[in-house]
């Protein structure tokens, strides 16, 4: 089940931005730590660019009857002395993958890159296109071996360059650490440039919210 903390300070007594692991602590601390298991990390979002407080998603192991956010929801966290209270929250799919230049923190709609990227190879052409341009599937009889040409409509075998983490899979593969990691604030913090994780923050909380919004009726009559 997913919830929500909702006004958390956004910074700690010492002046510093609350983080994921401090969530954690703060919930292992509770007197509700007992009660629930967490599936990932908490996501820590600031309310707007200037907020104080911040909301807090995070994802709990559940029944089929949601048991577990029927006994969280409505109970308190207490973050420093805030007491800050659980809500139901919608689901979210954790940071947005970008289907035209493969890159994660925004969605397709939203995407400003100049042209679509191939995410076999990370070049400036789409996926359907790789063959036609990628320089691993254009023949070169100069290269010793000699490179051959990939016939027309046979799929491209060569080594592949994720454009996010440079593997040898493509960007839109689930074996990229990414995917294993999009839930995970810390790890992709580090990972990505502090605009573009704001941005996929806000994009993150918009949809959450739309979402919410939608299905509010129907958590109405489960909670
Ligand atoms: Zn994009
Ligand atoms: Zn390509
Ligand atoms: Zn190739
Ligand atoms: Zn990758």
């Amino acid at each position: 089940s997913y919830l929500k903390v909702m006004d958390v300070p956004f910074f700690k007594a010492d002046g510093q931005q609350v983080t994921a692991d401090n969530v954690r602590a703060v919930m292992r601390k509770s007197h509700m730590a007992t009660s629930f298991t967490l599936v990932n990390s908490p996501w820590v979002m600031r309310n707007s660019r200037c907020a104080d407080t911040a909301t807090v998603w995070f994802d709990v192991l559940d029944s089929q009857s949601g048991a577990t956010a029927k006994c969280l929801i409505g109970s308190s966290f207490q973050f420093g002395p805030a007491s800050c209270f659980v809500r139901a929250a919608h689901s979210h799919s954790g940071i947005p993958l970008c289907q035209r230049c493969w890159h994660w923190g925004h969605s397709t709609r939203p995407c400003r890159s100049q042209a679509p990227r191939c995410p076999r190879c990370a070049g400036p052409h789409t996926e359907a296109s790789h063959c036609d341009h990628a320089s691993c599937c254009r023949g070169n009889p100069s290269v010793k071996p000699s490179q051959e040409l990939t016939p027309a409509g046979a799929p491209c075998l060569h080594a592949m360059c994720c454009v996010n983490c440079k593997g040898d899979h493509s960007a839109s593969d689930q074996w990229c650490p990414f995917w294993h990691h999009r839930f995970d604030q810390g790890w992709l913090a580090e990972k990505l440039a502090p605009l573009d994780l704001w941005e996929a923050f806000q994009e993150i909380s918009q949809k959450t919210a739309e979402a919410e919004c939608k299905g509010r009726r129907a958590l109405g009559r489960h909670h």
